[in-house]
């Protein structure tokens, strides 16, 4: 507070300033006054134009929209001559009432541009540019989902640029789900529900990233569930992502499963070799763009994308290291230095799961018991999960096919040969199958 009131004593007495404040508060109320003047931290008073500090775009806009004139009107009878009111998004400590997008200078980096399209990415980009266009909203929600670290928090933040940038005058606000179940309580213990629910309802877009936060946390979910409602019915824009497909988010009311796939799901797949070295050349010559005496010996990139298979945010990290590193040393980035410098992100790249880990979770994942994944049965509801762990034990762990069927309950190496082929063979005529093994590696990478 005190700190709030010193920097308001630029050309403007403290007095002055107090006396506005107070002012405001009598003909707003306190709820408003609260949530909307408090956070205004006053800047200057030149040429007739005041500027506040504010601590989030989306406050900027909403007082300016729906206060600009009382706080004038206030200003002026306390013997300023201001004409207008003008906001500065990056110059508060405060915490901020709900978190909007940063302007684009702050998050320059998550843009449509530098986005790298690939086989695994590609519908979601093109989902995401849909949405960013702005016409008339097509699909409500768009839902986006996918592992760690596969550009959804990205792609979030590339549409609201663009949007900004089309068409600024709509109020855009991205929020995690936890800032939102923070917010949320908050709002509950401070007595100001009606100002969340008014912030939030008031919005032209609303972005909610990784809702699998909200799993199992039942008022945060009754109130996002009213909020998604009211801006569905008012043919608002919502976009949420998560970490898994929307009917596959444990603990999460069914009604709003169904709403959430009402609108358009796309997901984010895992990296594949192309993608992942398309992104290193990208960040690549970015980076050459600020430094251009950095060189890569051939080859280096090429290694990483096939050795680095986790996510995007890893990958990004090795490289940044490799500079970091040799702009240190003033060395070309060679396969030896990258080997030498990585080995420890290598080497968590290695990690394989076990065998026993992939029983368990294929036997969870189709709910059988798992000593009816290694006995005997022959049934098809064991034999065709029991097939599907084999293969993952083919693809993801280095054991030997024997090994492999002394694990499944002593069985022959040739049983294993049989269901791993089984597998390859329906992978591309069975769709669900096919779904079933991307779900399952993903729940495996982990
Ligand atoms: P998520 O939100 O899915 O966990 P992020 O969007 O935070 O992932 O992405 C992690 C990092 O990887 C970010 O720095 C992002 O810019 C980068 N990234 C992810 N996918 C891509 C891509 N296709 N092209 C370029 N950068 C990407
Ligand atoms: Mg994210």
């Amino acid at each position: 507070m005190k700190s709030e009131e010193e920097q308001a004593q630029v050309g403007m007495t403290k007095d002055q300033w107090g006396v506005v404040r107070n002012e405001l508060k009598k003909t707003l109320g306190t709820s408003h006054y609260t949530s909307w003047i408090e956070p205004l931290v006053f800047q200057d008073l030149k040429d007739g134009v005041c500027t506040f500090g504010v601590p989030t775009t989306f406050i900027g806009n909403y007082v300016s929209q729906n206060f600009a004139d009382q706080i004038i009107y206030q200003l002026n009878r306390s013997g300023e001559s201001v004409k207008r009111l003008a906001f500065d998004v990056a110059n508060v400590a405060t915490a901020p009432t709900a978190s909007a997008v940063p302007p684009p200078a702050l998050e320059e980096r998550f843009t449509f541009d530098r986005f790298v399209v690939g086989k695994p990415n590609e519908l979601a980009y093109a989902a995401a540019k849909r949405v960013a266009e702005g016409g008339p909203v097509s699909f409500n929600p768009l839902f986006l989902y996918g592992g760690v670290g596969l550009g959804k928090t990205h792609l979030m933040h590339a549409i609201a640029h663009e949007l900004r940038q089309r068409q600024p005058e709509l109020n855009v606000l991205y929020i995690s789900a936890e800032k939102f179940m923070y917010e949320f309580v908050r709002a509950i213990r401070d007595n100001t529900m009606m100002d969340f629910k008014h912030l939030f309802r008031s919005v032209d877009v609303l972005m909610v990233d990784d809702v699998q936060f909200i799993a199992g946390k039942s008022s945060t979910q009754e109130e996002f569930f009213h909020t998604f409602n009211s801006l569905i019915d008012d043919q608002k824009q919502i976009i949420i992502s998560g970490d898994r497909a929307p009917g596959e988010i444990k603990d999460l009311e069914d009604r709003i499963k169904s709403r959430l796939q009402c609108g358009l799901v796309v997901d984010l797949h895992p990296t594949d070799y192309e993608l992942r070295l398309g992104i290193l050349q990208s960040k690549l010559t970015s980076h050459q763009n600020t430094d251009p005496d950095v060189v890569v010996a051939d080859g280096v990139l090429e290694f990483l994308a096939h050795r680095i298979s986790t996510n995007v945010r890893v990958l990004e990290g090795a490289l940044t290291r490799l500079f970091a590193f040799s702009s240190l040393v003033g060395r070309e980035i060679t396969l030896e230095l990258a080997q030498d410098c990585l080995a420890d992100i290598l080497r968590i790249s290695e990690r394989k799961v076990t065998v026993e880990e992939i029983q368990r979770k294929v036997s969870e994942y189709y709910s059988i018991r798992l000593s009816d994944m290694i006995g005997p049965k022959r049934k098809r509801d064991y034999a065709r999960p029991r097939q599907v762990a084999m293969w993952f034990c083919k693809q993801m762990t280095s054991r030997s096919l024997p090994e492999i069927g002394r694990r499944f309950g002593g069985r022959d190496h040739t049983t294993v040969i049989h269901g791993v082929r089984r597998i390859e063979d329906l992978r591309i005529k069975d769709s669900q199958l096919s779904d079933d093994l991307e779900n399952l590696r993903r729940q495996l990478e982990e």
